[in-house]
């Protein structure tokens, strides 16, 4: 009889499949560059701080409550 190989060939499943079932990882945004503030008055821009809403700050040239932009 043509029997290949002795008893069965198990083929071990390579865990190729990386268990990420987790809460979406990565959602919090360090400060980095997205985030900015912008004047709607003058145009002028700047890093939108953490904590601090974009309309709680005034454009220092202009005095107007910046937008998010
Ligand atoms: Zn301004």
């Amino acid at each position: 009889m043509n029997n290949q190989g002795k008893g069965g060939q198990e083929r071990r499943r390579a865990g190729q499949k990386k268990g990420g079932q987790g809460p979406g990882r990565g959602g919090g945004y360090a400060a980095g560059p997205e985030g900015i503030c912008a004047c709607p008055g003058c145009g002028y821009e700047q890093p939108h701080e953490r904590g601090v809403p974009c309309p709680n700050i005034n454009c220092p040239k202009c005095g107007k409550a910046m937008v998010r932009k």
